[in-house]
């Protein structure tokens, strides 16, 4: 069983496009939405959610009233201005960390740390194969402990069924969730398009996918847009050693399918852009 990630520096490149057509393609697969801030592969797999659990994110502090003397060190000691002193002192969950300090400071054992649901995380059905995927809550944080849960519960899954594949759609970006969408996978499909700041996002990426050392391969989206700075990206890519295997054109077939909830594969496999993502999908399999 192989492990693709599918990530981009940032949103918007199409990423999301890309991966539904590998789940179109993709046989005997598992598939993981790790972009959990900001969920939207589910609007083209349109999953039939057949397990709903909950997410325990970070504790939070929780001050009992009938103990606390109101001495207010917890609130002095607080760094993230989480202990508020109304008529009484309390915590405001959506600021408290979960640090414990509060806890540490209460000279009257008045406060507790207690687990707390932040998100959602659910396994379902879709045309294509099982999704397993995830909603934060509103202001939450800690997506990237959502990520490797949701990595986790898709591996269980894949090992169970006997899967060929666990396609993961990726978190944009750089921070801590894109850490832990790609860690310990086979080999990761960068998209990025040929625009100044494509080619900024994509060089960190590379050196990031290159610190963990994963088998990096390259996807330039909307390539006919300015073929210039897509050879530019090409060759520099190239000559650190992460090929670019797919050539995607911009096409309105992109929009045409998103609108009718399909794949651009599944919507017409005739089109351009899809030939090439069929192109791409065999070159990926073949080269890890
Ligand atoms: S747990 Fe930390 S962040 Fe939350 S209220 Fe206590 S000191 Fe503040
Ligand atoms: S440290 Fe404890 S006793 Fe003092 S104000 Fe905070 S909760 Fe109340």
């Amino acid at each position: 069983m192989k492990e693709i990630a599918v990530i981009s520096g940032k949103g918007g490149t199409g990423k999301t496009s890309i991966t539904a057509s590998f789940a179109t393609l993709a046989k005997n697969s598992i598939f993981a939405d790790c972009d959990v801030d900001a969920a939207d592969l589910f609007l083209i797999l349109q999953p039939e959610i057949k397990k709903r659990n909950d997410f325990n994110g970070r504790p939070k502090a929780e001050i009992d009233p009938e103990k606390c003397s109101s001495c207010g060190n917890c609130l002095e000691h607080c760094r993230f201005e989480a202990v508020k002193s109304t008529s009484a002192f309390f915590i405001d969950k959506i600021s408290c960390e979960g640090c414990g300090v509060c806890q540490l400071v209460c000279p009257e054992d008045a406060v507790k740390l207690k687990s707390s649901i932040s998100g959602e995380w659910y396994i379902s059905d879709t045309r294509f194969g099982p999704l397993i995927h995830a909603k934060l809550g509103t202001a939450e944080e800690n997506s990237g402990k959502l990520v490797a849960l949701v990595r986790m519960q898709a591996k269980l899954l894949a090992e169970n069924r006997n899967s060929d594949f666990i396609i993961i759609d990726g978190a944009p970006g750089m921070g801590c969730p894109v850490i832990s969408c790609i860690t310990g996978t086979d080999a990761v499909l960068v998209v990025t398009e040929p625009t100044v700041s494509g080619e900024h996002d994509l060089n960190r990426i590379c050196q990031l996918t290159r610190h963990f050392n994963i088998p990096t391969f390259i996807c330039i989206n909307k390539y006919d847009i300015n073929p210039q700075m897509a050879q530019k990206m090409e060759s520099s890519a190239e000559l650190i050693g992460n090929p670019v295997i797919g050539h995607v054109y911009y096409d309105s077939v992109f929009n045409d399918a998103q609108r009718r909830g399909m794949s651009v594969v599944e919507y017409d496999n005739t089109a351009l852009p899809a030939r090439q993502i069929i192109d791409m999908w065999k070159n990926l399999t073949k080269n890890i």
